[in-house]
């Protein structure tokens, strides 16, 4: 089933008009076109615009995986991508983050290579296995500074490769990159 995107328009956002932006909409096969106050548009017929609801803010936000074992750094990044607007959830082993994405299919996930119980590596292999997580954007985070575990990582199917320890800015600027490459 291919994914349906909601797109928020801010109130009275000049310049936006259906017949301009359908084919870059079409692209993200957007469900519903809403803005914060009223619904501007639908498509598809999946909603019309008596039935379009208000899509909150919460909704909206990028929603990533954090599985990072250590507590002071799992810690870190979900205060800084909190900081910058994003949802996150926390995994502290192997078998919870594979919960964490039956549960919900996340934007991104931040995966720690070394993991207890289902190990980082195993995790993006599996991801990549399964249809309904094949495209996720993974950025892998370890302590190995090693050219041949940096190629693994990345033949694996991880997007991006973060060596710890790892200066915050920088994870952001490959966050908010993986994050603009997929949307
Ligand atoms: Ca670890």
């Amino acid at each position: 089933m291919p994914r349906l995107w909601n797109l928020t328009i801010p109130p009275r956002m000049k310049g936006f008009s259906l017949p301009r932006h359908s084919q870059a909409i079409s692209r993200f096969r957007v469900k519903r076109v809403v803005t914060q106050a009223v619904a501007v548009h639908e498509i598809d017929g999946i909603c019309t615009s008596s039935k379009a609801k208000r899509v909150g803010d919460r909704q909206m936000k990028p929603f990533i995986v954090i599985a990072e074992d250590e507590p002071s750094v799992s810690e870190l990044l979900r205060y800084n991508l909190e900081a910058e607007g994003y949802e996150t959830v926390t995994a502290k082993d192997g078998d919870e983050a594979i919960l964490l994405l039956d549960e919900r299919i996340p934007d991104l996930m931040l995966l720690d290579w070394m993991l207890p119980k289902v190990s980082g590596i195993e995790i993006c292999r599996r991801v990549r296995s399964k249809q309904e997580t094949a495209n996720l954007p993974i950025i892998m985070l370890t302590a190995r500074t090693e050219e041949s575990d940096r190629i693994r990582g990345l033949e694996t199917g991880a997007d991006d490769y973060v060596t710890k320890p790892f200066s915050t800015n920088e994870l952001m600027a490959r966050v908010k990159a993986v994050l603009r490459r997929i949307r």
